[in-house]
């Protein structure tokens, strides 16, 4: 037997409700690799699954779109027993059962090795929202980004893709501006290797609307979106980028065609969960090397248990967590 987080929800439209449980092997759904999850993590999205039933077709569900452990037993000649793996994106936690469960079984073409500069804890301390903002930074550079362009602005910066980013762009040199709605954040965003602390207010659009504005960054990553990334367009650089990865800010982006036309700069889409593999194993190898985060070897890291998940679940989707949420569910 094996303990769960069991989302469960009697109706269309109802909360679910979650429960540990306990379960067995054959609860598990087909695949090719099982796993004993040594970690899983907290994001904005295991929020909506969890809390407000987003994205689930089926109940009873476990949520948990990150996980990292041990296979304990594989059909597929790629794995065998006792391999350290990564699994994250594609169906994980959302259409499929998920990481918040002492056992997890998937398809094999959904595990990535654990790279060799990564433990299982740092690869959850990253998690979903760390490979994102890697790749955000990744997809920024193959645009033509390098430190000499200029500032870099970071918005939703104390959450966990932002404060990643931040990470990330301080270590390879860049001038980071982290802009956040909790100021009280900046001695943490500081400390991660922001330059400059703003306010979120300042990157949101106000009433009047300007398609374009004085240039002030070489590039933005943006897990915010709405009226930040409506800002973010009319205020990047000429040929400068913005990676786009979230909606936390709102959805509807309304723009014109003139910072496109004037000032050549690209809008880039950043999706981690149909990323392709061979992209997604590159990003998970430069995460263990070239770009890994200093904050991995620091204390700031918020470890809780399966118990506590249901609580902070409902803070993430306030905006109230701070950096990365890691879930310790089983041995190393
Ligand atoms: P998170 O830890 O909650 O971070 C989100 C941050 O957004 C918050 O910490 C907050 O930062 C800011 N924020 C929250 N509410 C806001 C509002 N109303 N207006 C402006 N800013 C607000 O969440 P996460 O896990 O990093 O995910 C962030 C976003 O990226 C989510 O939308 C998520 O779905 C998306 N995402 C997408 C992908 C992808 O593949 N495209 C992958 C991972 C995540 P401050 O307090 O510092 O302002």
């Amino acid at each position: 037997n094996f303990r769960a987080l069991v989302a469960d929800s009697n109706g269309e439209g109802q909360q679910p409700e979650l429960t540990i449980k306990s379960l067995t092997a054959a609860d598990l759904p087909e695949g090719e690799v099982t796993v004993r999850v040594a970690y899983s993590s907290v994001n904005y999205k295991d929020g909506m699954v969890a809390i407000l039933g987003r994205m689930v077709k089926s109940y009873p569900h476990i949520p948990g779109i990150d996980l990292s452990g041990t296979v304990v037993e594989s059909s597929d000649p790629r794995y065998k027993s006792g391999d350290s793996v990564i699994v994250t994106s594609y169906g994980v936690g959302v259409s499929h059962y998920g990481g918040y469960s002492e056992l997890a079984r998937v398809p094999a073409s959904w595990v990535v090795p654990l790279p060799e500069g990564l433990t299982l804890r740092e690869a959850m301390i990253l998690g979903t929202a760390g490979f994102t903002a890697a790749l955000s930074v990744q997809r920024l550079e193959d645009n033509g980004l390098t430190p000499d362009k200029g500032p870099v602005v970071v918005a939703g910066a104390s959450g966990g893709v932002g404060s990643v980013a931040v990470n990330i762009l301080a270590g390879r040199g860049y001038e980071v501006t982290a802009s956040t709605g909790r100021l009280s954040e900046e001695a943490y965003l500081k400390e991660l290797g922001a330059a400059h602390v703003i306010h979120r207010n300042e990157l949101t659009e106000s009433s009047e609307r300007k398609p374009i504005r004085r240039p002030l960054w070489a590039a933005a990553v943006d897990p915010v979106g709405g009226k930040t990334l409506q800002y973010l367009l009319s205020t990047l650089q000429y040929g400068g980028s913005v990676a786009t990865s979230g909606l936390t800010g709102g959805i509807e982006v309304e723009t014109s065609v003139y910072p496109f036309i004037l000032r050549g700069i690209n809008w880039l889409g950043i999706d981690s969960v149909e990323c392709p593999m061979e992209l997604r194993r590159r990003v998970w190898e430069r995460l263990g090397t070239d770009l890994k985060p200093t904050m991995l070897s620091s204390t700031i890291v918020n470890e809780i248990t399966l118990e506590q998940l249901p609580q902070e679940l409902s803070s993430i989707l306030q905006g109230q967590v701070r950096g990365r949420t890691i879930v310790k569910i089983g041995e190393v």
